[in-house]
């Protein structure tokens, strides 16, 4: 099946209209035409292979709303027309006890990314999965998720990468009414913790490199603003978090962060993978703290997110982007510059 995307060739390559071929539906598999996609921090990362595992050519994409335009024979959830998403994950071993868990984001034979995972379903014409910047998509039914129709499409792309990461450790550490929560970092991930801690009760503080942005996050829904450059804000702020939502993309000094938990709090790192400078022990140590990490989440919770937002009517605060415009996002998402995160209109692809 021929299908146009966006993709590079090389780490400092920009990313420039690419044919390539998608898989023929099997019997389990939905063909989806990608309506609108996410642009994640990840897909910078990737693109850029500041990861060091990118194959190119490098489709990126992992926020994708699109109609089904057909399903294979065996597929039982879905039919053509009705709006799904795709999130990070197309595939898993299914088989090991975190997949039969619905935690295929920790199969132990390793999940295949819906972007540069090694593609182990038959009939692929090339070897690595091509994400969604691009018009169409085949995707097996079980990593196919169901939206909700009074969400506005555009602005429910996000939900599945940014959305999930955020929503899902707010879950799993039991955020609750009357907690008092911090969101490190507003970009795309920072502004659903904000709305997701906001609508499961807690007191939500945004703990931002950006005075600037301490207004929108008051409309986000965060009860405060803590400036983490303001030293004797920072002071004044020891102790006081039950939990921290890290979402800085890269390494840093967690130190400062961790001394704001109160005893038994928890700080959940989603975004830096390089190294976090020298921990030190006494926070650890003199308050019982612990640090923890979280990745995306599975395709049962990624639904329960869905639906969650379908009840809350949560979505995510977009600047629609014109492909051709991708090249220019990724720079500005670099610089914090996106409120909150860019959306592309796939149909600019066909201009
Ligand atoms: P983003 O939109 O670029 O937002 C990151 C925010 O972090 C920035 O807007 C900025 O907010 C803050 N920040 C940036 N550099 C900083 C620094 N050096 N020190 C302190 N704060 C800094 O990125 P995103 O899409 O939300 O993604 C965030 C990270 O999560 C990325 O690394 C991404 O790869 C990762 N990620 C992880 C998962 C997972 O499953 N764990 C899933 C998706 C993405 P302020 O201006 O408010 O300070
Ligand atoms: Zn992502």
């Amino acid at each position: 099946m021929k299908a146009s995307g966006y993709a590079n060739n090389s780490a400092t390559d920009k990313l420039k209209p690419f044919e390539f071929d998608r898989r023929e539906p099997g019997p389990q598999d939905v063909v989806i035409d990608i309506l609108y996609c996410g642009v994640c921090h990840s897909d910078i990362h990737s693109a850029r292979n500041e990861w060091g595992h990118t194959h190119y050519p490098f489709v990126p994409g992992h926020e994708i709303i699109g109609r089904v335009r057909a399903v294979g024979n065996n597929v039982s959830r879905f039919k053509a027309g009705e709006l799904v998403g795709v999130g990070c994950l197309v595939d898993s071993c299914r088989e090991c006890e975190p997949c039969k868990e619905g935690l295929e984001q920790y199969c132990e034979n390793g999940w295949t990314g819906t972007y540069g995972s090694e593609d182990k379903i038959g009939g692929t014409p090339h070897t690595h999965t091509f994400g969604g910047y691009s018009d169409k998509i085949t995707v097996s039914e079980r990593f196919v998720l169901r939206v909700p129709d009074n969400l506005d499409p555009a602005a429910a792309a996000p939900l599945l990468c940014a959305g999930i990461t955020t929503y899902s450790p707010l879950k799993h550490w039991k955020v609750s009414s009357g907690q008092k929560v911090g969101i490190i970092g507003l970009g795309g991930l920072g502004h659903m913790g904000i709305k997701f801690a906001h609508a499961m009760g807690a007191h939500v503080t945004m703990i931002t490199t950006s005075p600037a942005k301490g207004k929108d996050a008051k409309r986000l829904g965060a009860d405060g603003v803590l400036i983490s450059t303001d030293a004797s804000a920072m002071t004044a702020a020891q102790g006081s978090f039950d939990f921290l939502l890290n979402t800085i993309p890269v390494g840093h000094d967690v130190n400062p962060y961790m001394g704001l938990l109160k005893l038994d709090g928890t700080m959940v790192i989603v975004g830096a993978v390089e190294a976090l400078t020298k921990v030190s022990g006494v926070p650890f140590i003199f308050k019982r703290r612990s640090m923890a990490g979280s990745l995306i989440g599975g395709l049962p919770e990624t639904q329960e997110m869905l639906d969650f937002c379908g009840k809350h009517n949560i979505t995510c605060d977009i600047e629609m982007i014109d492909i051709k415009n991708i090249n220019a996002a990724y720079d500005r998402t670099v610089k914090g510059d996106v409120k909150y995160r860019f959306v592309i209109d796939m149909g600019t692809l066909a201009n």
